[in-house]
């Protein structure tokens, strides 16, 4: 694999192939968003439950992504195909190391950045582990990942972007590991999700045209990898530093998912109100904090000022699509638990 890697060529496919798919509504894709708190995890359940894709293994505390991984993996009777960690806070890999070690995983996509936490130590440390076992790894610190494309019966994964080191205008260094992050996007039966990590397109608080940074080259580069999608994972949590208003207009999602907890302010109003100047209706923005209040003393849904300081673990999101393209997305607790 990696010979042919080599190659000057952008484009590179590992393809598996399963048992030919039917076309039963049933026999669909489940996408579960795990509500971690402040960070990410994502878990996709192959149709035919034909394996398991990890995008993120956030966050450091609670164990709320390993837990959700084990009981897909033990309802699909699977392994993970593919595992993609974003980028290198522990928000998005502090359950990784332990994933890697419990499970089965045949490919990992990273960036290959060096950190020098603990956190990233211990995944990295797994990671090479899992390699030693046959886990093939596509790192940005090896190879050019974004025009990867990886195929599971008719699931595909495209990588969109991702680097090893942020080479672009100046960033802060905290800012420079989320530009650097990696951008996938999913297909199946003529729909899309795209999960963009922590990447970033925007100065916070910057005008509401900037189109700068990551975001800024991959609207560039959108001919030849599209980001357009009906189904967006808004990225960063839903900072104000990315979600600008170029790379929304590009992706044109029809639905927008926060996933966030209670810190650091996210997700922003700001960068929900761009989501909804660009014509995505309010009750297609789902949240895996339900009712907090950390960036505004209301909840957006209801106006009702509710004081929430949100818990993770209560507000998991559940997108399901159909071999006929249908799309439906629901929280699987319909209300969301009473907070502090
Ligand atoms: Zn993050």
């Amino acid at each position: 694999m990696r010979e042919f890697l080599r190659g000057p060529a952008v484009y590179f496919f590992v393809c598996f192939l399963f048992f030919s798919l039917s076309s039963s509504a049933e026999n669909g894709l489940a996408v579960d968003i795990v509500d971690v708190g402040a960070g990410s995890c994502t878990i996709v359940t192959l149709p035919h439950k034909n394996g398991i894709l990890l995008f993120d293994a956030g966050n450091w505390r609670g164990k709320h992504c390993y837990s959700a991984v084990k009981r897909a993996v033990s309802n699909s009777n699977a392994n993970i195909k593919l595992m993609v960690v974003y980028h290198s806070d522990a928000d998005h890999l502090g359950d990784a190391a332990s994933i890697l070690k419990d499970f089965e995983v045949s490919n990992l996509v990273r960036t290959g950045f060096i950190s020098s936490s603990k956190s990233w130590e211990k995944f990295d440390a797994a990671a090479m582990e899992a390699e030693s076992r046959g886990t093939l790894i596509f790192s940005a610190a090896r190879q050019q990942i974004a025009g990867a494309q990886f195929l599971f019966g008719d699931v595909a994964i495209r990588i969109l972007y991702g680097k090893s080191k942020w080479d672009g205008a100046p960033l802060s260094s905290s800012e420079a590991r989320n530009a650097i992050s990696v951008v996938a996007k999913l297909e199946y039966a003529g729909r899309s999700i795209l999960i963009p990590g922590d990447t970033v397109g925007r100065d916070i608080g910057g005008a509401s045209d900037q189109c700068a940074y990551a975001e800024g080259e991959m609207v560039l580069n959108a001919k030849k990898l599209p980001l357009a999608s009906d189904i967006i994972i808004a990225p960063h949590h839903g900072s104000d530093s990315s979600s600008s208003s170029c790379f929304i207009e590009e992706v044109s999602p029809q639905y927008v998912i926060f996933q966030a907890g209670h810190k650091h302010g996210h997700p922003t109003i700001r960068a929900k109100d761009r989501y909804l100047a660009s014509g995505v209706k309010l009750h297609n923005i789902f949240r895996t904090d339900r009712g907090d209040s950390e960036s505004s003393p209301f909840d957006w849904e209801s106006d009702v000022k509710s004081f929430c300081n949100d818990k993770a673990g209560d507000d998991a999101i559940h997108i399901a699509i159909n071999a006929n393209g249908e799309i439906a997305i629901n929280y699987n607790n319909p209300e969301p638990s009473s907070c502090s």
